[in-house]
């Protein structure tokens, strides 16, 4: 009996619920503090082509600088985030500086920013786009905007309405993690997307499985048959790159190709040259 009621209310006597719900809403705290005093930061992580190793851009990731937690990566705080409207302010704010300091970059490679669902629920997502495109001076074509299928998957209609909203000032679309959750062929078929990310799951088992060899190669003929460049994500090994290449995958991101990293250090590396003071 004990057991069955705790069946019917399993979290309730948890101890470390409480902890959990307490340690969830300071983080909450902290995450609006960060917002306003300028903890966010962005890493940018190359993609380059995967046939000679030239660099195509680089997407934006935001970390979050806790002053007594260090980095906190966004898959612990964007969750927390999309809770409440933060989001929207954090989604600006990333655009906003991604924007801004691109514009500077003397090489005009293009630049990948992260969207979440929300910012195309709750925020007029096309006018913030052509107004933060408009202050910064950064040409539409430079820019590229990263969704995932959940994005849309509430108001289809108005999403499909939003996009070509966006692609109509010349930003480009990309579909990430293809592959997992949502992920269906008639996305494909009535979204404008430029690209398709395939999903790092893949690669990590790729090598070993005939069946996720047939799937990439099946999305890269999808792709070739749309017109939709294809991007292969989290390729960590020299084997997995030389498999795409055999397979005709244009363009890669990974840890072998290049970890994420701070703007100051790209230009360290000479990667990118600045127009001006960083
Ligand atoms: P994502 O957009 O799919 O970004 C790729 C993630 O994979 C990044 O993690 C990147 O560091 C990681 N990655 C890249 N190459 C490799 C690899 O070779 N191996 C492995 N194991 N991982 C690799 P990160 O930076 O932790 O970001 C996680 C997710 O958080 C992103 O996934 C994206 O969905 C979200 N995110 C990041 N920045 C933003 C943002 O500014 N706004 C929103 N809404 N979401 C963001
Ligand atoms: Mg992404
Ligand atoms: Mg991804
Ligand atoms: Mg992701």
């Amino acid at each position: 009996r004990a057991k069955a009621e705790r069946g019917r209310h399993p979290c309730f006597y948890e101890p470390s619920m409480d902890e959990k719900v307490r340690i969830r809403r300071k983080l909450s705290a902290d995450l609006r503090q960060a917002v306003e005093t300028g903890q966010l930061t962005i890493c940018y992580q190359v993609q380059r082509v995967v046939a000679t190793g030239e660099i195509r851009g680089y997407e934006a990731l935001v970390r979050w600088e806790h002053p007594t937690q260090g980095t906190i990566m966004p898959d612990d705080f964007i969750p927390l985030a999309e809770e409440s409207d933060l989001i929207l302010q954090i989604g600006e704010w990333v655009l906003r500086c991604v924007c801004a300091e691109a514009v500077q970059w003397l090489q005009p490679y293009t630049v990948a920013v992260n969207l979440s669902g929300m910012q195309f629920v709750h925020s007029d997502i096309a006018r913030i786009v052509a107004n933060i495109l408009k202050e910064t001076g950064l040409p539409p074509q430079r820019l590229e905007l990263e969704l995932t299928e959940s994005t849309f998957i509430a108001d289809q209609a108005r999403a499909l309405q939003v996009l070509h909203q966006i692609k109509d000032m010349g930003v480009s679309l990309a579909l990430d993690d293809f592959g997992t959750g949502y992920s269906s062929l008639d996305t494909l078929r009535r979204f404008p997307f430029d690209r398709i990310k395939i999903d790092r799951s893949f690669f990590g088992v790729m090598q070993t499985s005939e069946h996720t060899q047939a799937i990439v190669r099946a999305v890269l003929a999808l792709g070739r048959a749309f017109g939709t460049s294809v991007m292969a994500e989290g390729i960590e090994t020299a084997e997995q790159l030389s498999m795409l290449n055999a397979a005709g995958c244009y363009e890669a991101q990974g840890f072998l190709l290049g970890r994420p990293a701070t703007l100051a250090d790209i230009v360290k590396n000479g990667q990118i040259t600045m127009n001006g003071a960083l």
